[in-house]
């Protein structure tokens, strides 16, 4: 067992909390050696040709896919999520691999006709620096690689640090990019204290860019951090999704979207719908249709076979979203089904089942905090115009969802949601290739395609006056 300046921690699989691992918990020690080698090998990572670069992750995509059952059981044992789901994130992390080298031609030179004799203008994009990357534990691999991929794409050297639940999918990742040929001294991933590595990183001047995907409260945080030395920041923070869904929806899709983006990962996902907006005049089929198919659902371990529902993280997410539901029912929500935890035998308290509750309001626990949790509140509304101003009543800006039968209303109304993804009569908008980001106090910058790219880079202009005859 490897020990860290800090001893060692426990990885425990939250479906049984049986110890699936033991990892190092390092601290400060080594989240300075990691920073010493990975500033010391900065220059020469980015000097590396971009084509080399791109082989590197082209490389990564394919053998992640190729490993897809190994890491997917990884991410079940220390997440909880079904298997098929985390099949499923697997194949989205490889994608960001693949685009990150597809988009590595962003990089390139732009020259300007600055409308000068004499003197052109060339437009470079350097790699940042040293980066920083902190994770959440809810995608353990995919969050990583939305990082990892366009960093080393565009230069950068990479330090890492997974949440404590899920540091197994971030090492697993690490091995697989150093066995496609990336130099080792390009990416480090500690496990360990969090304030300790991160306070070494952000506070020492040479990390360039801090990546953080995590709750607002931690977001801001380390932004107070980042202040001391410029560091530049993308904040992937906590979310509140709307799902709106209007008088001409269909409902079958409704449905299905509603089951799809909410009950993902149980619910544990920055993009899982929280307020649930229906036009009054269908809202009791809704209520009564989605009540009836989340009832339907397979609450069981990720790992057993057709598992739908997995157990939640730990045992303060399971008071948090009990509290939701106590507090929904006591201001006058309706509960039509689920409510309460389902005891599975010998296993822990912490297999929430599907929850449908209607008569909700903006006044409720469930309508201004993420739930993070398989619980649909429902709010009956009267226009469309009410919908998207209890939507935009939230200070967080992820994303949101709009289901409608009219493809110009529907876009008009996901225009007019203050939100950085908009799921149009679609449940699940995230793409590699697509910009994921928040507004608000969902944070700031872009993950995916060339726009993640961008944001490890510095633009440098050259103002060129020749003097060559
Ligand atoms: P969290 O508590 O903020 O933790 C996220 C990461 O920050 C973990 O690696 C954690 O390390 C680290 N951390 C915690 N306190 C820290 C500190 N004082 N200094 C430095 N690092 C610190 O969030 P979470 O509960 O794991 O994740 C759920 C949240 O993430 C939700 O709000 C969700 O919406 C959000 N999320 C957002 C996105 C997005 O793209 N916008 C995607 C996924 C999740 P330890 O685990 O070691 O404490």
């Amino acid at each position: 067992m490897e020990i860290g300046s800090q001893g060692a921690m426990d990885v425990l699989d939250p479906a049984s909390d049986t110890v699936i691992a033991s990892v190092p918990m390092c601290g400060a020690s080594e989240a300075l050696s990691a920073l010493n080698s990975a500033f010391e090998f900065q220059p020469q990572w980015e000097a590396t040709p971009p084509a080399q670069r791109a082989d590197v992750l082209r490389a990564t995509a394919a053998m992640v896919v190729a490993r897809k059952d190994s890491l997917a059981r990884i991410i079940t044992q220390e997440c909880g999520k079904p298997l098929a789901e985390a099949a499923g994130e697997v194949q989205y992390s490889a994608d960001y691999f693949s685009s990150a080298a597809n988009e590595i031609h962003a990089l390139n030179d732009t020259h300007l006709d600055l409308q000068r004799p004499g003197v052109r203008g060339v437009v470079r994009h350097r790699a940042v620096g040293v980066c920083a990357a902190i994770t959440p534990w809810n995608f353990p691999l995919a969050m990583l690689a939305r990082k990892v991929a366009p960093a080393l794409a565009a230069g950068c050297a990479q330090l890492a640090k997974p949440a404590e639940e899920t540091p197994l999918s971030a090492f697993a990742l690490a091995e697989i990019l150093l066995e496609c040929g990336l130099p080792p001294r390009c990416l480090h991933v500690l496990s360990g204290d969090a304030k300790a590595i991160a306070t070494t990183w952000l506070m020492d001047g040479r990390v360039r860019k801090l990546s953080f995907t995590g709750s607002t409260d931690t977001g801001r945080l380390l932004l107070r951090q980042c202040a001391q030395e410029i560091v530049r920041c993308s904040m992937e923070l906590g979310g509140h999704a709307a799902f709106i869904i209007l008088a001409d929806a269909d409902i079958d899709l409704a449905v299905k979207g509603a089951l799809q983006a909410k009950f993902r990962n149980a619910g544990q996902t920055c993009i899982c719908p929280n307020r649930f907006l229906v036009h009054e005049s269908i809202a009791s089929e809704f209520t009564a249709r989605v009540a009836v198919a989340a009832a339907q659902l397979k609450i069981a371990p990720g790992m057993e076979a057709g598992s739908q529902i997995g157990p939640l993280i730990h045992d303060a997410a399971v008071e948090k979203v009990r509290s939701h539901v106590a507090d929904a029912l006591a201001r006058g929500g309706k509960l039509i089904c689920g409510g309460q935890t389902k005891q599975l035998p010998d296993l822990p308290d912490r297999f929430f089942e599907p929850t449908v509750i209607a008569n909700c309001d903006p006044s409720m626990l469930c309508f201004t905090q993420e739930t993070f949790g398989p619980v649909i509140p429902i709010m009956s509304v009267t226009s469309q115009k009410e919908a998207i101003d209890v939507a935009n009543s939230s200070p967080f800006g992820l994303a949101g969802y709009v289901f409608g039968g009219s493809d110009s209303s529907t876009r008009s109304v996901a225009q007019q949601l203050q939100c950085g993804v908009v799921g149009v009569n679609e449940a699940a908008p995230s793409n590699a290739r697509a910009p994921f980001g928040g507004v608000k106090y969902s944070g700031y910058g872009r993950e995916g395609g060339a726009w993640g790219l961008m944001e490890y880079v510095t633009t440098q202009y050259l103002a060129l006056r020749s003097l060559d005859k």
